[in-house]
């Protein structure tokens, strides 16, 4: 029997309806919702992420200011931007497009943003905060998997989750988020010694690896809820996942595509952030 997808497009563009709702009153009361997004360089990958972001935000009545700098930024000068965005009121929401060229340090300029902006959640002050169980900014890809779940009526809570990948954007955060949610969590990686025995043993398996397709149907525990983060171009130019959904999809019970899946969840959670921060303003 073919797994039920979790169709995160449609979901995400029912929370924008209701988000561009959100806004309005804000804005109403004098609080329009603003986001900045920073992207320096050239990379095309960024440049469609931001493209589909600063889309999304006009789309749901929010200020949005996209500001591109050269790929030769010097670091000071980038400060220097994101100080000025720091202190600008019209502005609720600071997003610095990752990777950053090679010359620029992330950890410096991702501390640098005010953790009351930091809507993308990666400002130290906002990770530990969600490892503590106190959560302010949770980033947008884990945030949006949690919402998905929730709008299936599938309850984390007692289930074996097994994540693979444990970076600080996805991994990581997405282990704090099921654990709150009372799930017993696994976290894998690349030394991770028998993968498929760690995602055999998942109710809930997330794959946020970045390798096409690596998550096949003999690692799958039958009924499993799939998630998969990954987004990985092929040679024909199309976009897969991180899961080999075809063959996935055959013995799971719950599975996301890729596209239409986590990714579009990704860019609603960052417009709620963005509304957080204004409310919170
Ligand atoms: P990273 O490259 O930062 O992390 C990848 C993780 O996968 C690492 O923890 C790495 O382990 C682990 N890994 C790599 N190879 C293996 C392996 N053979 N077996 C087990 N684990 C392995 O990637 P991100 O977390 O940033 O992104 C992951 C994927 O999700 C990418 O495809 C990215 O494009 C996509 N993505 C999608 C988003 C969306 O909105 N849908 C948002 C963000 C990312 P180790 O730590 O040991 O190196």
């Amino acid at each position: 029997m073919s797994a039920t997808i979790l169709d995160g497009k449609s979901l995400a563009l029912r929370l924008r309806g209701q988000y561009a709702v959100d806004a309005a009153r804000l804005a109403a009361a004098g609080r329009r919702p603003g986001l900045a997004v920073v992207l320096v360089g050239e990379n095309p990958a960024s440049q469609v992420y931001v493209r589909n972001k600063v889309a999304a935000c006009d789309a749901a009545g929010l200020l949005s200011e996209n500001i591109v700098l050269p790929a030769d930024t010097a670091q000071d000068a980038l400060l220097a931007r994101i100080d000025a965005l720091n202190a600008d009121p019209r502005i609720h929401g600071i997003l610095v497009q990752l990777p950053l060229p090679p010359q620029l340090d992330e950890a410096t300029v991702l501390a640098r943003v005010a953790a009351a902006k930091d809507v993308d959640g990666f400002h130290t002050e906002n990770v530990g905060a969600l490892a503590l169980g106190k959560p302010r900014f949770v980033p947008c890809t884990p945030k949006g998997v949690m919402a998905l779940l929730a709008d299936a009526g599938i309850e984390p809570r007692g289930r074996e989750a097994v994540i693979v990948g444990r970076s600080n954007i996805v991994g990581k955060p997405m282990a704090r988020l099921l654990l709150a949610a009372d799930a017993t969590v696994t976290v894998c990686h690349s030394r991770t010694r028998d993968l498929a025995f760690h995602a055999r043993r998942a109710e809930i398996l997330v794959a946020a690896i970045g390798r096409p397709k690596m998550i096949s149907a003999d690692m799958v525990r039958p009924g499993a809820v799939v998630i998969d983060v990954g987004i990985n171009r092929q040679a024909d130019g199309s976009l897969c996942g991180d899961v080999d959904f075809a063959g996935v999809r055959e013995i799971a019970g719950w599975i996301t595509p890729v596209p239409g899946g986590v990714g579009p969840m990704t860019i609603a959670m960052l417009l709620a952030n963005t509304i957080e921060a204004a409310r919170a303003s």
